[in-house]
């Protein structure tokens, strides 16, 4: 039987709009039709909507897991016209406006996809194999276990080699995310392998960030290159510019020049494409893996299917013939722009999106961030508090909020990771000092 709430639901006169994906897009987007003449319905495979600009804080203990996730159910319980289903979307049925999901089939008025990207390992499957990737927070606790797991294994190695290798951290990809982690891993050489593993020489550990082009930060500033090159030098990051990765079996990378390098621990930050529900194919651009939509998000070839955020692929704006960056504020002012116009009165013109780029920033460490600020670009200390302060106000939540700035504050008085538990140990495939592995 159905409860009152549910009965209201369905009872609802309105169009239905079926939303795929809960990040950043697709939140912005129920929250935008919440209590408006639409039957919202939200799927995601996960239950959570995940603030992935905080991921690597997760993968190197500044912050629990549900610092950086919040429910979609305490989202969508105070909206009447909205519900929430977990699934993953499977299929669409573009011909009988259906989603075919693991838990069923949802009809629609309106389809919009947003279901982001996932890891671009451009056809290599072994680097996809053995590599670790920083897209989810499951990922991210993967990331966390296997630090610490390495630390508590290079202590009971006498042969130098080969602690090294277990602490020769190899991150690919010089873009914001491998620059942050790489950074991060750096101060916990500085704070906790120097202090809490002290049998261990904390120099042996090593971090190098390696991208195949000759720069990091390749979308920022001249300026703000410069000076996360410059900071990533101070922590003592080797950064390994025009060398390319072509294999990694577990225990040694090797690059397009012949070199190898040791290392248990790859990764992989350097690229990402985008993750499509099948049935849409003909509006597929194959390499990115991103669906073509013109100025109001409409996927090629439909009529009342939309696509927001990095899934989309909108070349209509001459200011981005490439398309609209693959950030968070693309994301929300897609999703935001689309309600605008799905609530436009029948008849009433629909406007084009255009995208207003509000900047970029990145943080390499303690006092050490970039940002590019339209004819501003600064670093330092400044540019490190106003990334805190931004990214502290973007957490989705109240309650996630006051407890990223409790543990960011505990963090940066006492110099210590909060959170160094192997809870969920990271499996390895063979385990270089017990054999097969657990960890
Ligand atoms: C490590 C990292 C750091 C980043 N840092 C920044 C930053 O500092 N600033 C910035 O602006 N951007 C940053 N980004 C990029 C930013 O996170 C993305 O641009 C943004 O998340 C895109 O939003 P979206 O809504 O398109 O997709 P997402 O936020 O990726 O959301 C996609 C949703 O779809 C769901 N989903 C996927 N497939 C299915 C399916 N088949 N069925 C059901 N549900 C599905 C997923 O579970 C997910 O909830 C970062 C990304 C990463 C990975």
């Amino acid at each position: 039987m159905k409860t009152p709430e549910r009965a209201a639901f369905d009872a609802l006169p309105h169009p239905t709009i079926v939303v795929v994906g809960g990040g950043f897009a697709g939140l912005e987007l129920i929250k935008r039709l919440s209590g408006k003449p639409f039957k919202v319905i939200l799927l995601d495979k996960n239950n959570y909507h995940c603030f992935q600009p905080l991921l690597y804080q997760v993968a190197t203990g500044s912050l629990g897991a549900d610092n950086i996730a919040h429910p979609f159910r305490r989202t969508v319980g105070p909206m009447p016209n909205v519900i929430f289903r977990m699934a993953e979307v499977l299929r669409i049925d573009a011909l009988n406006n259906q989603v075919h999901t693991d838990h069923g089939s949802f009809t629609y008025d309106h389809l919009v996809l947003a279901t982001g990207t996932v890891t671009n390992f451009f056809g290599n499957q072994r680097i996809a194999r053995e590599a670790m990737q920083l897209k989810s927070i499951n990922q991210a606790l993967d990331i966390r276990s296997d630090f610490l797991q390495e630390f508590e294994a290079a202590i009971y190695l006498e042969d130098e080699h080969a602690q090294r290798q277990r602490l020769n951290f190899v991150i690919v990809g010089g873009g914001p995310s491998g620059v942050e982690l790489a950074g991060a891993l750096a101060e916990i050489r500085k704070t906790i392998l120097k202090h809490e593993y002290r049998e261990v020489e904390s120099q042996r550990m090593q971090i190098h960030l390696v991208d195949s082009g000759n720069e990091v930060l390749g979308n920022f500033s001249p300026k703000s290159r410069a000076a996360a090159l410059k900071f990533l030098h101070e922590l003592g990051v080797h950064v390994k510019l025009n060398m390319l990765v072509t294999d990694y079996d577990g225990d040694t990378v090797t690059f397009k020049d012949g070199s190898t390098m040791p290392s248990t621990t790859v990764i992989w930050t350097a690229g990402v494409k985008g993750a499509p529900v099948p049935g849409l194919e003909p509006a597929l651009e194959e390499r990115p893996a991103r669906l073509r939509t013109d100025a109001f998000n409409r996927v090629e070839g439909t009529a009342n299917i939309y696509a927001l955020g990095d899934l989309a692929l909108d070349r209509s704006d001459p200011l981005w013939p490439k398309g609209h960056p693959q950030v968070a504020p693309a994301a929300i002012q897609q999703a935001a722009h689309l309600a605008l116009n799905l609530l436009r009165k029948p008849g009433e013109q629909w406007v084009p999106f255009k995208y207003r780029d509000k900047g970029s920033m990145a943080t390499i460490g303690r006092y050490k961030a970039v940002v590019d600020l339209g004819r501003l670009k600064f670093g330092g200390p400044i540019a490190w508090f106003l990334w805190l302060f931004v990214h502290l106000m973007s957490i989705v939540g109240f309650r996630s909020r006051v407890m990223v700035l409790t543990h960011w504050a505990w963090k940066y008085l006492s110099w210590k990771n909060t959170i160094r538990l192997i809870i969920r140990p990271y499996v390895r495939k063979v385990d270089m000092v017990g054999g097969e592995s657990g960890g």
